[in-house]
């Protein structure tokens, strides 16, 4: 944090404008002395010659006084013609005075660290660089502007206040202080559950919105997902034959479907193998199994031989597939589809089914975007509530609702790891 970083903030591509942007320390210093400005007043474009020897370019000078700035230090953002030989020029001169390259997400990162931003917010800046549609961008908007932090903030404060009466019940045991009535307390501990129920599935919904729906294809070899991932992707991804064990690493595709973005995987077909890339493959099938939001569970119509998936958190679905072999047709089941993916018969309600069943929850918009990361500290916070008995010791129940305001801190970045910090900034592109 004690360095002066520089980076380009818009794409080094040519365009009509460019802009390299410095924050740090020496900021002022080193952008005053790749220009011809004599007195620089913050937050006023000032037009410049950019060059020490010769003239680089002609630009807008732009100076925000930390901790007036999107990092909170001093920030001078050249806006320059958008050409990357002179954005490339302009960033080595500021390194030959000083600065350094940003690393991906340092600026972001400098954010977070000098408190201008909560890690919610940093993460739907991310979001809504990368969002895949209008709907996910306006999402991310609203969590850039406070949403999803409010929430859990509104939250914090309902268990403070339970812990206030609890805590207040353990301390002044012989004071005049109404007491808590087991009644009461259930009740409160209900109302929790309820509340932290809602927000996990509202999360969930802004997840989906943003990040979009990831759904995995598994099964015996042979049984058609390949196939399938054709039918799917309207072209020839995944590699079809009948010969078994063909797929081994996971293909990954991303299909727009009805507004949505479906990131499609085909995996390796479940089966013991003794052929090494084989069993790789059938062991990253397994692990994706866990991660998805849905698993497609692939038979071969023709073969009864019933195959079960272990460890999916996410629905599965069993889809029958080959159905253009059978001379009667199997009876419509919930979460069961009868396909012929060869045929591409039945691949698009399936489609609309899995638009219709992960994302109409989501009644029109989210109202907020949200990530992985946090749903899963919703669910465990929801579970950890729900597990709450009134008749327990009180002192346990106030230990376990501060550790539960502990773990909602973790979304907003009061309380993180640096490898938890790692990895979300490394997500971001530099520059931002
Ligand atoms: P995977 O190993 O599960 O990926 O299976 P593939 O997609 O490679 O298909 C295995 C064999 O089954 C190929 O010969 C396909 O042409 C055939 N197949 C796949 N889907 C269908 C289908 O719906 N109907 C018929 N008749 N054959 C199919």
């Amino acid at each position: 944090m004690n360095t002066t970083i520089i980076a380009p903030a818009t794409a080094m591509a040519p365009g009509a404008i460019g802009i390299v942007r410095i924050s740090g320390p020496k900021a002022l210093a080193i952008a005053k002395e790749m220009t011809s400005i004599k007195e620089v007043k913050p937050r006023y474009a000032h037009f410049v010659d950019v060059g020490k020897t010769c003239l680089v370019d002609k630009a807008l000078f732009l100076f925000f006084k930390g901790p007036n700035s999107f990092t909170g230090e001093d920030v001078v953002e050249f806006h320059l013609h958008g050409n990357p030989h002179i954005m490339s020029e302009v960033i080595e001169m500021g390194i030959g005075l000083g600065a350094v390259m940003a690393q991906p997400g340092e600026f972001s990162k400098r954010a977070f660290l000098n408190g201008q931003l909560s890690l919610d917010q940093v993460e739907a800046i991310a979001d809504i660089i990368h969002a895949k549609s209008s709907r996910a961008a306006r999402s991310a908007v609203l969590s850039l502007d406070g949403a999803l932090r409010g929430r859990v903030e509104d939250f914090q404060s309902q268990l403070m206040a339970l812990r206030v009466l609890l805590e207040a019940s353990i301390d002044f045991v012989e004071e005049d202080i109404p007491s808590l009535t087991p009644e009461h307390l259930d009740a409160h501990l209900k109302l929790l559950y309820k509340d932290a129920e809602h927000l996990h599935e509202v999360s969930s919904q802004g997840a989906i919105q943003s990040q979009g729906i990831r759904v995995c294809l598994v099964g015996r070899p042979n049984a058609g997902k390949s196939t399938l991932m054709n039918a799917i992707c309207k072209k020839q991804v995944s590699i079809v034959t009948p010969e078994a064990g063909t797929t081994r690493d996971v293909i990954e595709r991303e299909v727009a479907f009805n507004g949505h973005t479906i990131t499609f995987l085909d995996t390796a077909g479940l089966r013991k193998t003794e052929n090494e890339a084989e069993a790789e493959g059938v062991l990253r099938a397994n692990q994706l199994i866990q991660s998805v939001d849905l698993v497609l569970l692939i038979h071969d119509a023709t073969d009864d031989k019933p195959l079960e998936v272990e460890g999916a958190k996410a629905p599965v679905w069993t889809i029958l597939n080959k159905v253009d072999l059978l001379s009667k047709q199997p009876q419509a089941k919930q979460d069961c589809f009868a396909i012929s993916a060869k045929e591409e018969k039945g691949v698009d309600q399936l489609l609309s089914s899995i638009v219709n069943r992960l994302s109409l929850s989501v009644q029109g918009e989210a109202p907020f975007s949200a990530r992985k990361r946090h749903v899963s500290i919703l669910e465990r916070v929801k579970e950890t509530l729900k597990s709450l008995n009134s008749q327990a010791p009180v002192e346990l129940l106030a230990h376990h609702l501060f550790e539960t305001q502990e773990a909602l801190s973790e979304i907003t970045g009061v309380v993180t790891c640096d490898d938890v910090l790692g990895e979300i900034f490394s997500d971001f592109c530099i520059g931002k």
